[in-house]
């Protein structure tokens, strides 16, 4: 990060940047990050959430914004907001079906710009849904924007650990923090019932933070409320009384104190260099 000193300025209003990245595609990262978001606005925070999945931008879906961004005459970029969260979407800005095609440097020019031109105004948090994977396009993002931290998603049928590791190695390579990890699709909730089943086995991502040393975040539970919710854009609400909507709030609850944690380890004088 030392090697970018004005990265700080392009977003000087934002407290604290939260990345939400996975070792591979599917394993639901966007629906933590926007269920995060939520759920940190839902406790009372100034929220944006970043959608930087160059390969498969689902945010505006997954929170239901479908309509582009305002741009002033100054040439800002307005974001809409949702619940009171700010959103962008680089799918809004990319040409179409392209995404395969950008290389490092040519993205992260084109982040770079993009950051420096969105009015996010004062905020707490920016949740960032990064690219599924561990490669050089997500490489390339973490060192355009200034991150606090990383929560690394992974559900129990990845090999928690091997996944985990790699996402681990590549915060590591960039000086950022690991905030801890998430397991998602955990276990199986009857809505009928009641009954809890631990149908792929769960605890994997537990016990690798465990045994690598970070802090588990959390469990969600593989729900077909949370699909649904996704599907029509209406993310789950933090006073809901579900499992899935408790679960969102205790991470977004350990997210919050783990960022707190590094940004008091940092004070005074941000690490990130301005
Ligand atoms: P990723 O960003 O890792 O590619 P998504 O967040 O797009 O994954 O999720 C992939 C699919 O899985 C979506 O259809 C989403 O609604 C669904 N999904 C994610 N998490 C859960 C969950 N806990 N329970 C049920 N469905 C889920």
């Amino acid at each position: 990060m030392s090697s970018q000193p004005n990265l700080r300025r392009l977003i000087p209003e934002v407290d604290s940047t939260v990345a939400v990245a996975s070792g591979k595609g599917g394993v639901g990262k966007s629906t933590v990050a926007a269920n995060l978001a939520v759920a940190l606005a839902g406790a009372g925070s100034k929220v944006g959430l970043m959608d930087a999945d160059v390969y498969g931008p689902s945010i505006p879906k997954i929170m239901g914004v479908s309509q582009q961004p305002e741009v002033t005459a100054e040439n800002r970029i307005v974001p809409p907001e949702r619940d009171g969260i700010k959103l962008i979407s680089m799918g809004y800005f990319l040409p179409q079906g392209e995404a395969v095609i950008w290389r490092g440097p040519m993205l992260h020019k084109m982040v770079q710009d993009f950051l420096g031109l969105v009015d996010w105004g004062p905020l707490d948090y920016l949740v960032i849904d990064l690219p599924p994977g561990t490669g050089d396009i997500q490489l390339s993002l973490c060192q355009t924007v200034p991150l606090t931290g990383a929560v690394i998603v992974s559900t129990p049928q990845d090999l928690a650990l091997e996944v985990a590791s790699k996402a681990i190695a590549m915060f590591k390579k960039l000086q950022t923090p690991v905030l801890g990890l998430v397991e998602n699709m955990s276990y199986y909730h009857c809505p009928h019932c009641g009954e809890r089943d631990d149908i792929f086995g769960h605890g994997g991502a537990e016990s690798a933070a465990r045994e690598l040393g970070f802090p588990f975040l959390g469990a969600i539970p593989l729900s077909p409320l949370i699909r649904e919710r996704s599907d029509r854009g209406e993310p789950l609400q933090s006073g809901e009384e579900t499992p899935s909507s408790k679960a969102f709030a205790d991470i977004a609850r350990a997210v919050t104190e783990q960022v707190a944690i590094v940004n008091s380890n940092r004070r005074p004088g941000l690490s990130i260099e301005t």
